[in-house]
């Protein structure tokens, strides 16, 4: 009935989340209000896991992409599920940092990492730092050489894929800014260069072929590309590249039009194509690496607000306006993504309106969708949008000095916060008079 499976109606016709009742966790914290299920958060890193355990014979490693959904909460619910981290910034290595996530299994990620950045991992012992870029490498082999340490690399390969998705988050062409191409001869002269460099140690190669990915070809067309380059290196430089990271991009439910194939059914796939390369050139199964996101995050999350108004301008459209918007969700200002809605104090009645949804920004473009169906609304109702546990929390913004929303994590019938309310005092904290 829902686009998430931990979402029901309970006896009084409110929509729940984890067997909770969303008016209830809407009156105890407040709106707007994202509320996260930890139950299906594990549930979500446990079925990518056993998909490399069933598969792939457990040689490989899941590492939750921080970016979509970053918090010390969840940075600690991947170190007890016995997964790695894939971080981006500074902010999330010392998110992980903080709650003294295993830095072995860290991933450190970015285009354009300072020399801060890259210090700090350095420090830290970060497993694998992906480095995307001929700058980046010589930056670091000379940080590496002053703290007297090799540091594990991975290069950031371009494979040329287009995979099927929006334009603006699409990363895996040759016209992209992440990453060393493939086709010019630009990664395979990176790859000498990594091996004559001391303080490095080039332990992989690392593609993310895009982002709400259905099929499973691109992902097997891409394993393939990669293993054929990794053939190449071992060819003509006589240099075996031990790991494999495939990246993350696996799509999710966030309407009915999505049609995601179950996850196990990617390393499946992936699985046998690797397999059949490797014997069929002679090199070493590499340990594989995977990043989902969205897919461990998105779908167990929802974001509750309170209608503060309804304008019916007619033969236009209606307009129900929340108290949140393109701050706490800027995903439909920036990609027009689509997500379903459900009045949380009506969710047993139909859907009979269609109506825009709207934020309280000053700003026309401030919209969570267009064209919604939803229950009939009223001022005070509550309304949760759903699938918005990843990339929601992590870019929101303080647009027109809007507080952040808290996050509710439930677990067990149990509700408590992970990230508070920010206040008015936390507004105007960096600010000098
Ligand atoms: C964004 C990103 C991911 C995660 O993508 P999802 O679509 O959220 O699964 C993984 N790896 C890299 C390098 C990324 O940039």
């Amino acid at each position: 009935m829902f686009v998430s499976k931990n979402l029901s109606v309970n006896e009084n016709g409110h929509l729940t989340i984890g067997g909770i009742d969303t008016t209830q966790l809407a009156k105890k914290y407040g709106t707007p209000l994202y509320v996260m299920d930890e139950d299906l958060i594990r549930e979500n890193c446990r079925s990518f896991k056993d998909s490399i355990d069933r598969y792939y014979g457990g040689e490989g490693l899941v590492c939750y992409a921080s970016k979509a959904f970053c918090c010390k909460a969840m940075c600690r619910i991947m170190m007890e599920e016995g997964i790695g981290l894939d971080v981006v910034s500074e902010g999330e290595l010392f998110t992980a940092s903080s709650v003294g996530f295993p830095m072995d299994k860290v991933c450190f990620h970015g285009n354009n990492k300072t020399d801060e950045e890259l210090s700090l991992a350095i420090r830290y012992g970060v497993g694998r730092i992906i480095v995307d870029n001929i700058y980046e490498l010589e930056r670091l082999g000379r940080l590496a050489g002053e703290a007297g340490k090799k540091v594990g690399i991975m290069y950031r390969i371009k494979p040329g894929i287009d995979a099927h998705t929006h334009d603006f988050i699409r990363t895996g062409q040759i016209d992209s800014k992440f990453g060393f191409a493939l086709e010019t001869g630009e990664a395979f002269e990176a790859v000498k260069k990594a091996l004559e460099i001391e303080n490095v140690e080039l332990v992989g190669l690392h593609c993310h072929i895009g982002s709400q990915i259905f099929d499973i070809d691109p992902f097997v067309l891409a394993a393939e590309v990669m293993i054929n380059f990794i053939a190449k290196i071992r060819d003509e430089l006589g240099f075996e590249v031990k790991e494999l990271n495939l990246g993350g991009g696996f799509g999710i439910k966030y309407t009915d039009d999505d049609t995601p194939v179950p996850y196990d059914k990617y390393m499946e796939n992936v699985s046998v194509k690797v397999k059949e390369l490797c014997k069929e050139k002679n090199v070493s199964l590499p340990f594989i690496l995977i990043e989902p996101g969205r897919s461990i995050a998105a779908p167990a999350g929802i974001t509750l607000y309170t209608v503060g108004g309804v304008k019916n301008i007619p033969n236009i459209r209606t307009y129900v306006s929340v108290d949140g918007g393109m701050c706490d969700n800027p995903r439909y200002a920036l990609y027009k993504s689509k997500y379903d809605v459900v009045a949380a104090n009506k969710a047993s009645e139909p859907k009979s309106e269609t109506v825009t949804i709207a934020g309280k920004c000053c700003e026309s473009g401030d919209l969570i969708g267009e064209g919604m169906p939803i229950q009939k609304v009223e001022e005070g109702d509550i309304i949760a949008v759903l699938a918005t546990g990843a990339y929601n929390y992590s870019m929101s913004s303080n647009y027109n000095r809007i507080p952040k929303p808290a996050v509710v994590m439930v677990k067990g019938g149990e509700s408590r916060i992970a990230v508070m309310r920010e206040n008015l005092e936390d507004i105007v904290r960096n600010d000098v008079d």
